[in-house]
């Protein structure tokens, strides 16, 4: 770790335990993780989050950084990731076990079989025959007694994995997806868009990416409060959700935002796509659910641009993003596609050479 690194680090501490000092949180090791998470400021929503109790003129309470740390830093995922791969320890460990001891009887039958058969080989009394006998029949069912328990726990143990398997798959779905939405999270859309790229490139087949960002959710999250603002943001999701089919894929990008992939649609289609949600959000009429209190409506923006053969993941968000951008500055509560974006910048530059000439 280099000087440099090591004072940011400490400085990020420093301002971790100042803020845990001056809200009267204890500093216990999820809130210290908490508050040094947001003086790095890594994570956006939570800082947002934050900072909007910090501008109410309230200190985050213990109760509220406990509701923080759960939601941001606490991580289920993880934590019953842990616990699948413990118990597949213990079940493969198990196994081993009674593989051992399995060989172990079988070693010391056959060995016994061996002094048998030589002893059979010389000239042997009735007697000492009956009692070899024995002694082999006693062996023989000491080993079958040991491949019924082998048996057994083998049996056990396929039971066991196979439920270990299905957590496991749950827990993968699971970490694919946002969870406060429950659509798919940002990850999911990484690997989603690459693997959308590389598609239409083989096939040549048009792809578009809708970009989608809620009008002015500061103000909604000022006046309405935090949780009617997620309700807002689960409800934003469904929508976008029930107007995608077949292979697109919906994903919450990030705080408010959201994007929509759009395999095998031109421009035309995904514009059409787009209009459609927006015009489906903007139709909600927002109820407060503790209080059926009349909240009004939300609005959303849009931008929308279509896969070029040179582009990557990161360039066409780009134009998603520019077109989203224009959308906003337009007025908001609209659609904006790449011809749109272009036939702005075209006017602009017009009025422009207009201002200069005159
Ligand atoms: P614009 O129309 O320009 O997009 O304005 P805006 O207020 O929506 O944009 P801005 O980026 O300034 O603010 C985004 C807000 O979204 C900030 C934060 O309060 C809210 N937000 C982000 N993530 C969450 C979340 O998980 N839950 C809630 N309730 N609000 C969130
Ligand atoms: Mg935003
Ligand atoms: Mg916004």
């Amino acid at each position: 770790m280099s000087e440099q690194e090591f004072k940011r680090a400490l400085g990020y501490a420093n301002s971790a335990f100042d803020l845990l000092k001056r809200s009267g949180i204890p500093p216990y090791p999820q809130f210290y993780e908490l508050l040094y998470t947001y003086a790095t400021g890594v994570n956006p929503t939570l800082n947002n989050r934050i900072n909007a109790i910090f501008r109410n003129g309230d200190a985050p309470s213990m109760n509220l950084a406990e509701t923080l740390y759960n939601e941001f830093l606490k991580s289920d995922v993880n934590d019953r990731m842990n616990n699948v791969s413990e118990r597949m320890h213990a079940r493969i460990e198990a196994v081993h076990e009674a593989i051992d001891t399995a060989m172990t009887t079988a070693n010391a039958y056959s060995g016994s079989l061996q002094s048998a058969s030589g002893d059979l080989d010389r000239e042997i009394s009735p007697a000492a025959m009956k009692s070899l006998a024995d002694r082999l029949l006693a062996e023989t069912r000491r080993m079958q007694e040991t491949n019924r328990s082998l048996e057994q726990k083998l049996e056990a143990s396929r039971d066991d994995i196979a439920s270990l398997q299905r957590d496991l798959d749950d827990v993968r779905r699971e970490s694919m997806l946002d969870p406060l939405t429950k659509i798919a999270n940002r990850k999911s859309f990484d690997e989603g868009m690459e693997k959308a790229i590389s598609e239409a490139s083989a096939t040549n087949e048009p792809l578009c990416l809708m970009l989608i960002d809620i009008d002015h959710f500061k103000n909604f999250n000022d006046t309405y409060g935090h949780q009617t603002g997620d309700q807002v943001l689960r409800l934003v999701a469904m929508t976008l959700k029930s107007n995608i089919k077949g292979k697109d894929l919906a994903a919450r990008y990030g705080g408010e935002e959201f994007v929509a992939i759009l395999p095998q649609t031109d421009m035309e289609g995904a514009v059409i796509v787009a209009e459609n949600i927006r015009k489906a959000i903007q139709a909600k009429e927002l109820l407060k659910r503790s209080t059926n209190e009349k909240l009004g409506r939300i609005t959303a923006s849009f931008g929308v641009a279509a896969f070029r053969t040179s582009d990557t993941a990161a360039s066409l968000i780009e134009r998603a993003d520019r077109c989203l951008y224009a959308a906003k500055h337009a007025g908001r509560n609209r659609v904006i596609n790449e011809v749109d974006l272009a036939n702005i910048l075209a006017q602009a530059a017009a009025v422009a050479a207009g201002a200069t000439a005159a």
